[in-house]
């Protein structure tokens, strides 16, 4: 078997058939912000392997962290034991996202950290003698993770979870906001959640939402005022409210964190994907002192979730070392030269009759299409223009490292902007 049929034959790529005629290229190496593919062709990365590689690849620092903590250990149970990274990284990450946020819960992947936060509010309001607060509402078209209560708080259907509707729990979706970002929202923005909680708050635990951008399910960026707006109602109607920020953390829409947008703290956050640079699958879910005090006075007196590689020390690593090059680099810099250029660059798509709007927010430019793209033929024409961009539905977009200089994010918006005329 040649390795290419073995890869067709036997292994499933994300949301992919088996034995499908949809090429995959295969990657030799990547270094700053370039995939070397086996036919000897580079290509510019264009996605940061969805959001995750912040520090471009093959970062020197990251590298000699990880092979200084290899040596002492790759890994170690964390029922019972503790180790310096998950203490240090704890250490870090209390003191960079909203102050209330002081008690950290670590997993391996953004899916199981949105569901630990399902959990965590579902134990709160037991905890709190109110066992009947276990649904949760959440926007339309977001998108929260694959597993099965992270799939209950996405989008029935952009998230084409239909086909689990009778396995999964039934929430309550809401209109997302339709105030674009950087305007005040409109009362009618509000009013079906308005209407949702003053009818259904007491068996609701929580709301779920990206804050200011959906990623996965449409990638759209909203108004900050409905984020400040649906955090005084929840307040009001006693229901917690939850922040995903598996995609926005980690400076991508220009702040830290998306919340510092709207001046806003929530009560449980979900941090994934940025948090280790990319370089090894971490998450957290991130909450309060009262919340996790009212969780250890409650039944059955602990939070009832512990992953295997609960605070793998390697990714623990990883998570602190990139989060300090960040911390130590001109990021806010960076993002917003990015932002001005993909804002110049991409804008002269919305000439073209294909595209329906251009939007962008930090490092993350949009085109989005009048029509769903041919993804593989699409992606082709990427790959012959020498750019790694991997449109999905309507939407091309483009989320690079923050480390690409002016010029590669040029070809970049330039493979853009011609493919899409063409
Ligand atoms: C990617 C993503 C998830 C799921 O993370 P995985 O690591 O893929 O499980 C959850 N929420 C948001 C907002 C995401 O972008």
């Amino acid at each position: 078997m040649t390795k290419q049929s073995i890869d067709q034959n036997h292994i499933w790529h994300p949301y992919s058939a088996m034995n499908s005629d949809l090429p995959v290229y295969e990657v030799m190496s990547a270094n700053g912000v370039r995939l070397k593919l086996k036919d000897g062709r580079e290509l510019i990365d264009g996605m940061s392997s969805w959001w995750c590689m912040i520090h471009g690849y093959n970062h020197p620092i990251m590298n000699a962290a990880l092979e200084k903590q290899i040596k002492k250990m790759s890994h170690v149970m964390f029922g019972g034991l503790t180790h310096e990274p998950a203490i240090e990284l704890t250490k870090k990450l209390i003191d960079i996202t909203p102050q209330a946020l002081e008690k950290v819960f670590y997993s391996d992947s953004g899916s199981v950290a949105v569901e630990v936060a399902m959990k965590m509010a579902i134990q709160y309001w037991h905890a709190k003698k109110k066992p009947e607060k276990q649904r949760f509402i959440s926007l339309r078209s977001a998108y929260h993770g694959d597993t099965f209560a992270a799939m209950s708080v996405s989008d029935p259907d952009t998230g084409i979870h239909s086909l689990f509707k009778d396995s999964i729990p039934h929430q309550i979706f809401i209109q997302r906001p339709n105030t674009p970002f950087g305007e005040s929202c409109s009362d009618e923005d509000l009013k079906e959640l308005k209407q949702v909680l003053k009818n259904h708050s007491a068996e609701i635990a929580a709301l779920v939402v990206e804050p200011i951008v959906q990623g996965a399910g449409g990638m759209w960026f909203y108004s900050a005022d409905y984020l400040k707006k649906a955090k005084v109602l929840c307040d009001k109607y006693n229901v917690l409210i939850i922040f995903d920020e598996i995609a926005t953390g980690f400076g991508r829409t220009g702040k830290l964190f998306a919340c510092e947008h709207a001046e806003l703290s929530p009560d449980i956050m979900c941090i994934g994907k940025a948090l280790t640079g990319g370089y090894l699958t971490l998450a957290a879910t991130l909450t309060t002192a009262e919340i996790s005090t009212t969780i250890d006075n409650g039944e059955p007196g602990v939070f009832m979730h512990g992953p295997t590689f609960m605070a793998n020390p390697l990714a623990c690593t990883a998570a602190l070392t990139s989060i300090n090059l960040l911390l130590e680099s001109d990021w806010k810099e960076k993002i917003q030269n990015i932002e001005q250029q993909m804002l110049e660059g991409l804008n002269i798509c919305t000439a073209f009759d294909s595209v329906n709007e251009v939007r962008v927010l930090g490092a993350i430019g949009v085109v989005e299409m009048k029509h769903a793209v041919d993804m593989a033929k699409i992606t082709k024409e990427f790959v012959d223009a020498g750019v790694w961009v991997r449109p999905f539905g309507k939407l091309v977009y483009l989320m690079p490292p923050y480390v690409i200089e002016s010029e590669d994010l040029n070809k970049l918006i330039n493979a853009v902007v011609k493919i899409i005329k063409d």
